[in-house]
């Protein structure tokens, strides 16, 4: 097989990067950046199956609330907040929206609300309700949170890849097909005939997680893929509405007022399928379950809800992301598994894995330097 070069920062065509990038999705893209930051100068080429951000991120309702159901989610969201914080100052255009927060929970459930919720969201009852919902159901109540914001995720990503293509080599419509690590390295097969060397790889498939050049290596972390949907309400939400979050349900009502409609999303329970395999389209099935969830708390929205977005999402067993090395060099990290949440830890997880990548030793890189230094300005 031939070998594609990669033009390393420097201007020098070079036969390796210091760090390949599987996968443009957000995480990919997030990795990538803070590769950067962490080490200047560092060669880098992210290898995209398909485009920037056309995985799940594409269909990513895009939510960041303050929440977490265990201590590390809660530590990676708040991480995650403060970093998309710094991302939007740097990149003024960004398409990421704040967002006003109510959770809907039973009236009883203040307590348990303010183990989840983190700390700086500053959790508080209230007697507004929002105007979507027509009033509460029995029995429920009302609390705000600071923090939320939602966005497009595969804006934000080919943003993130815009900024970074004078540094960073993008090689899209081109599927890794086979991977084998060794003590030196990492040497990827391409669709496109070539291989490319690494010193790092930075494996961030989405749902891809079954693909034959690395199922193996993620095996025995448990993954499994389920699908992810969520419906569009045709309202135009008000200039000032907000999400409203069903805390018990895991569903959420959020007004997309970029573009002119509402979305619902519920958890669907349709487990271990294929991203190839999953069609792009709603069936009746899972307009049954969405309206099921959403009767209770807005059935009048149920005639305006019928059309919608479908795709998948990688778990994991504990529900908290996976950022590893699985190879046996441990040249191989592997960062995702984010269990629905890609979008709103993103940055955590991204930071944790270009650590694990690090430290590295190339004749291109320059010392590392703090991560906030860096602008893509
Ligand atoms: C309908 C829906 C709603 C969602 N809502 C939210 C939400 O409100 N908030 C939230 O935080 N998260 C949400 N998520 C989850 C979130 O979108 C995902 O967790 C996140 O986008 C995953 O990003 P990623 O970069 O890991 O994966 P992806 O975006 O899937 O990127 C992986 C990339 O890897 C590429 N790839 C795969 N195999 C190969 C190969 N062999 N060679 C080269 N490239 C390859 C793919 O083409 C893809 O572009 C939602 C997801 C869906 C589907």
């Amino acid at each position: 097989m031939g070998r594609v070069s990669a033009m390393g920062v420097s201007g020098v065509d070079v036969s390796g990067v210091d760090v390949a990038v599987i996968g443009a999705g957000i995480v990919g893209c997030m990795t990538a950046r803070e590769v950067l930051d962490r080490w200047p100068g560092a060669s880098v080429a992210v290898v995209e199956g398909d485009a920037v951000g056309s995985g799940a991120s594409r269909r990513s309702a895009g939510l960041h609330f303050p929440r977490g159901a265990s201590t590390r989610v809660r530590e990676m969201a708040g991480v995650s907040e403060l970093r998309y914080r710094a991302l939007r100052a740097e990149l003024p255009g960004l398409p990421v929206y704040d967002v006003d927060t109510t959770v809907i929970a039973p009236g009883n459930a203040d307590g348990r609300l303010r183990q989840v919720y983190l700390p700086g969201a500053g959790l508080r009852r209230t007697d507004v309700v929002p105007e979507v919902l027509n009033g509460l159901p029995e029995g429920d109540g009302a609390w705000q949170v600071s923090g939320g914001q939602y966005a497009d995720v595969q804006g934000v990503a080919q943003a993130l890849a815009a900024a970074l293509r004078p540094e960073v080599r993008f090689l899209e419509g081109t599927r890794v097909t086979g991977m084998v690590s060794g003590s030196d390295g990492v040497e990827l097969d391409l669709s496109s005939g070539g291989t490319l060397r690494a010193a790092k790889v930075l494996l961030a498939p989405g749902p891809w997680v079954a693909d034959p050049a690395w199922a193996s290596w993620l095996e025995p972390l448990g993954l499994r893929v389920k699908k992810v949907v969520a419906l569009h309400v045709e309202r135009r939400p008000s200039p000032g509405d907000g999400v409203v979050v069903f805390e018990d349900e895991d569903a959420f009502l959020l007004p997309v007022h970029h573009r002119g409609h509402w979305l619902f999303s519920y958890t669907c329970r349709q487990w271990d399928v294929l991203p190839e395999q999953v069609p792009g389209h709603l069936t009746p099935v899972e307009i049954a379950e969405a309206h099921a969830a959403l009767a209770r708390f807005a059935p009048e929205l149920l005639p305006l809800s019928t059309t919608g977005r479908v795709f998948c999402d990688a778990y994991s067993p504990d529900r908290a992301p996976v950022v590893r090395a699985v190879d046996p060099h441990s040249n191989v990290v592997f960062a995702g598994a984010a269990n629905g949440s890609g979008y709103r830890l993103a940055p955590a997880i991204a930071a944790e894995a270009a650590a694990l990548l690090g430290p590295l030793h190339s004749s291109s890189t320059v010392p590392p330097r703090t991560v906030a230094s860096r602008s893509f300005t």
